[in-house]
């Protein structure tokens, strides 16, 4: 159904160039950098790795950095960081190129590669044994950690470990390794048998720094460069030397990178390539989700979603999915700031964003979700009046359209009550209201299931005198509802989401438990009955809508048994602006 490798999403429509984002402390410590004359230009890139699809965090870290290239007349390249065979794939690449697109950004003609570096790599590797700081290891995983200290270390406190030893191999001389790093390549040693190794220090306080892993073997087709080598880079040997390979003035990234960038500085030193600055900032948490591939990926693998792009994933394809603007996630960005410690956005905000980029842009539709015929008494059978309605209040240039006005029509179950509850101004026998775009009505009678006690229609006349719905001064009509003729409607399903987990952090667990408890098993309603005006017959997957009074909507590329599938993108209440009133925000 919604497996995107199936049937492939329609293309996009790409944004409208990027604005920039206020990066204020990325911005000080850049203008500084020029000032200083240590770079006299600005060139920033976006690193992910082709191992799954891009988040609502990738999309802050993509504003930081076409942001502060933009800001400072800057490039910035989007380099594939694809080092480690086993979870890379083309099609990732793909989907990835789509959503920084998408987003409204341009990479150009600036697209690379890690895995093309692979030689320019090795070849630095040489030059670092030369200078007797790295060396060949021969001690097992296991035994690497116990020797590190790794073993003893608190996951939360990696710079405060009792010191390590060193490895009987270290001091092997210039030429062994040389020989040893060189047969490592031509795959003479099974994988795992031996490493290449960083020599700097195995009692630094920062176990990062305790003679790093910078190639193991790993025999396994990439799905770049195939078989071609056997070794593959580490993480932290690649990544600054991509960077000072590529001119990269500032390499930012997010916040867990900070304990690394002594080991980045140390590599971009001593392989005496072009300086390159490490800047992070905090990584984007949002409520109610989760923010990590891995984690998404196994929401995907355990089918607990539809697949990457459902419509309650964060993912970007998610987000488009579910109806989110480019413009509303971009605005979302920039009211968020970049900061320098780590935080839980209100995934509320995100929603007040969409809201407010829909309620320009959407044009207003009516459907009912949950339909209950309103038979009007007074109109002929047969009779059709064409009505104007607006289709945007607030673009008048998105102009009118045409609604066919019936005897019989379709209204919202909740919109009429036998015996109303207090302060109920929509239908009940004897009581006026407005039919949106038309007249004003009142209830005479419904009628019954005797069996079931289900209503099963609502009985009303209709006074010609208020066509458009405006009320003569002497009546008074509290309440207006949406409609859709019964003799001209589509007929929908509507998706209607809600959070994917019912806590705020699905992943503060107890220990021995999964965030996979957290999620809401009311997080996807399907209603199958809905209707809708004609009009949305026509929609186009992507197309997004305002149903009057019920919430945005988008035209989903799926169909239901023929029937159009429209996915809720927010609903009408904006519990933001509640929030700020409340002056939490
Ligand atoms: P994940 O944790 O989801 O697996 P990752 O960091 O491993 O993400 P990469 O493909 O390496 O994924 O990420 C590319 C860039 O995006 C990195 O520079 C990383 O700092 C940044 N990034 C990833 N997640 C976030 C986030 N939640 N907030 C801000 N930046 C992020
Ligand atoms: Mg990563």
């Amino acid at each position: 159904m919604s497996d995107a490798s199936a049937a492939p999403a329609p293309a996009p429509a790409p944004a409208p160039a990027a604005e920039t984002n206020p990066s204020d402390f990325i911005r000080d410590f850049v203008a500084e950098d020029l000032q200083s004359g240590r770079f006299s230009y600005v060139h920033t890139r976006f690193p992910p790795e082709p191992n799954g699809w891009l988040h609502i965090g990738h999309a802050k870290a993509i504003s930081v950095v076409f942001g502060v290239a933009s800001q400072f007349k800057g490039k910035c390249n989007l380099r594939f960081d694809d080092t480690n065979p086993e979870k890379e794939d083309l099609s990732y690449v793909e989907a990835i190129k789509r959503d920084v697109k998408w987003l409204g950004y341009d990479w150009e003609d600036r697209e690379y590669y890690a895995s093309d570096y692979y030689e320019y790599l090795y070849e630095l590797a040489l030059k670092l044994i030369r200078k007797g700081v790295a060396y060949v290891d021969d001690l097992s995983d296991e035994e690497m950690r116990v020797y590190r200290g790794t073993a003893v270390a608190d996951k939360h406190n990696i710079t405060d470990t009792p010191p390590g030893k060193n490895s009987p191999w270290r001091d092997r001389s210039v030429e062994e390794n040389l020989d040893l790093f060189a047969r490592m390549r031509a795959g003479e040693f099974p994988d795992g048998a031996r490493t290449l190794r960083a020599k700097i220090d195995m009692a630094h306080p920062n176990l990062v720094m305790r003679d790093p892993v910078m190639y193991r073997l790993r025999r396994m087709p990439h799905y770049r460069v195939g078989d071609a080598w056997c070794i593959y880079p580490m993480y932290d040997f690649q990544h600054p030397l991509s960077d000072a390979k590529e001119g990269i003035t500032h390499s930012l990234c997010s916040l867990e990178y900070e304990i690394h960038r002594p080991l980045y500085d140390w590599f971009i030193q001593q392989a005496e390539v072009f300086p390159s600055r490490q800047i992070e900032f905090a990584r984007l948490n949002v409520s109610r989700t989760v923010l990590s591939k891995r984690w998404l990926l196994q929401l995907v693998n355990e089918k607990r979603v539809s697949g990457w792009d459902d419509p309650r994933m964060p993912t970007i394809s998610g987000l488009r999915r579910r109806g989110y603007t480019p413009e509303s996630i971009r605005d979302f960005m920039s009211r968020i700031g970049v900061a320098k410690t780590d935080s839980m956005v209100d995934v509320a905000l995100l929603e007040h964003c969409l809201r407010e980029d829909l309620n320009k842009k959407a044009d207003r539709v009516m459907a009912v979700l949950k339909p209950l015929k309103l038979i009007v008494e007074n109109w002929p059978e047969g009779r059709v009046e064409e009505l104007d309605a607006v289709n945007n209040p607030e673009d008048p240039s998105a102009g009118t359209r045409k609604v066919a006005f019936t005897r019989e029509l379709w209204i919202e179950r909740d919109d009429f009550q036998e015996i109303p509850p207090p302060k109920y101004f929509r239908l009940f026998p004897g009581n006026s209201v407005r039919l949106r775009y038309a007249y004003i009505v009142t209830c005479t009678g419904f009628d019954k299931d005797p069996a079931t006690g289900e209503i099963t229609a609502v009985r009303c006349t209709c006074d010609p005198e208020t066509k458009g719905g405006n009320a003569p001064d002497n009546k008074k009509v509290k309440g207006t509802i949406h409609w859709v003729s019964a003799e001209s409607f589509v007929p929908l399903q509507a998706r209607l989401y809600d959070y994917l987990f019912s806590v705020e952090r699905p992943m503060d667990v107890e220990s021995g438990h999964s965030f996979m408890e957290n999620l809401n098993p009311d997080s996807l309603q399907i209603v199958d009955g809905a209707v809708g005006e004609s009009s949305l017959a026509s929609a186009a997957p992507g197309a997004r809508f305002q149903f009057e009074r019920v919430g945005y909507f988008v035209r989903d590329s799926d169909d239901a048994g023929g029937k159009p599938v429209f996915n809720r993108a927010v609903s009408l209440r904006d519990t933001w602006a509640k929030i700020e009133k409340k002056g939490g925000a």
